[in-house]
Formats: C-alpha cells, sequence, structure tokens
C-alpha cells in the first residue's frame, strides 16, 4: 500500500515543474505533474490528491477558474505559485478558495513549509472543535480562546474586543495568509466599509501591545497588498 502524501502539481513552466517535482519526491511526497489546466483537472479528478500546487498563468484556462472548478467538488488543500506583480490575483486566489499562495521564484523551503502548513490545515478539519480549545501558542505569545485571554511572556495583554477578534482569527489560522477583506468581513461583517483603514489602526494598536518592535514584528506579518500572516502555532 502506498501511504504516501500525494500532490498534484499544475505548472506550464517546465524548468519549474521538474525542479518542485524532484524537491518534492526527495522530500517523500508523491508527485503527478500536469502543464495545462485541463490535464490537471482530470488528474485530480482521478487521483484525489491529499495537495495541490497550481500555477495562476496556464495556457489553456485562468488559474482563478481552476480554484472555481475544484472548488465545487473538492476541499482539497490549494497552494498557488504565482509570479510577484500578481498581488491582485493571488487575493482573487485565496478569495476564490486558494488556501495559500507561493511567489516565484522560491526556495525548496519555503515550499515545504507552505506544504506542511496547508496539509496541518487540512487535516484540522475534523477535530476543528477540539483545537480551538486549545490555546495559541508561539514564542512568548499565548491565546487562550476559551478565557479569551491573550498573554506575552506570562503578564496579560488588554486588548479592544475589535482587537482581539483580529488576534483570534489569525490566530486559529496561524501560518496562513489571511487577506485583508476575510478580517474585515470576519470582525466587521459582511457589509462592513472595505476600506482597509480602520484595520491598519487597529494592527498598528495591536503591534504597540504585542510586538517589541512594531516596525519589525515577529508575530504577525504585513503581506503586503494581500493580508496578514500570523507566526505558526510551534504545537500545531
Ligand atoms: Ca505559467
Amino acid at each position: 500500500m502506498n501511504t504516501k502524501i500525494s500532490i498534484v502539481l499544475i505548472e506550464d513552466e517546465k524548468n519549474i515543474c521538474s525542479f518542485m517535482a524532484a524537491t518534492l519526491t526527495s522530500q517523500g511526497y508523491k508527485i503527478s505533474a500536469a502543464h495545462t489546466a485541463k490535464a490537471g483537472i482530470s488528474l485530480i479528478t482521478s487521483s484525489c490528491p491529499d495537495l495541490i500546487l497550481l500555477d495562476l498563468g496556464l495556457p489553456d484556462m485562468d488559474g482563478i477558474e481552476v480554484i472555481r472548478e475544484i472548488r465545487t467538488w473538492a476541499s482539497i488543500p490549494i497552494i498557488v505559485i504565482s509570479a510577484r506583480t500578481q498581488e491582485q490575483e493571488k487575493v482573487l486566489a485565496l478569495d476564490n478558495g486558494a488556501d495559500d499562495y507561493i511567489t516565484k521564484p522560491f526556495g525548496p523551503s519555503e515550499l515545504m513549509a507552505r506544504i506542511r502548513t496547508a496539509l496541518r490545515h487540512s487535516n484540522r478539519l475534523q477535530t476543528d472543535s477540539l483545537l480551538s480549545q486549545r490555546p495559541y501558542r508561539a514564542k512568548d505569545l499565548t491565546v487562550d480562546f476559551e478565557k479569551r485571554l491573550v498573554t506575552l511572556a506570562g503578564s496579560e495583554i488588554h486588548l479592544t474586543q475589535i482587537e482581539y477578534k483580529i488576534v483570534s482569527l489569525l490566530a486559529k489560522n496561524s501560518g496562513r495568509v489571511i487577506t485583508y477583506d476575510t478580517v474585515i468581513s470576519n470582525v466587521w461583517g459582511p457589509y462592513a466599509d472595505d476600506n482597509n483603514r480602520i484595520l491598519r489602526v487597529n494592527m498598528a494598536n495591536i503591534r504597540r501591545k504585542i510586538e517589541k518592535n512594531p516596525a519589525e514584528p515577529c508575530y504577525i506579518f504585513t503581506e503586503i497588498g494581500i493580508g496578514y500572516r500570523m507566526l505558526e502555532d510551534k504545537e500545531s
């Protein structure tokens, strides 16, 4: 029986495709690669992989369309591969159901980290209620979701309701990027103004409270033009 974690890789640039396939194979993953969206989708339907790596710029179909199509029938984690200039497309990909993205050019360690995080979050779905009871812990920061208590090196941090909602959303999704719009609609509701200003103000206040140097955060990172990513829970 083959118990390797299987990944479908959809990427039309042959060099990148073979580099990624070699890296992942050497790490013990089972890789199936496709160079077009159509071939990729049929690979996914026939092999039901554990994870999908998807290039956004494919010759036969828009990557966003590929995500939408996959999401109509599967919740397999999708990591998008994109170019540096595609900020808007990354946001669109995340809002359409992609789990994360990786920007070209990237190294093997970054790729492996993204894959591990996405796989952990997909395993989490089954035990979601159990895991949300367990506090978030990374370095000196703890977020206890049951007590709604945030501590830094053992001292309680006083957050406003809004600040707590933002921190707990990011902590529950630690290691993943959460788009500005997702934060805004989770915290202020689906009809909130999509202006990011109030979010930025709240984030500045949160950073003043939890970061040693708010200009160089070590807990909540900004992904410019996209959203925030919280340092991954070390126990997840
Ligand atoms: Ca491409």
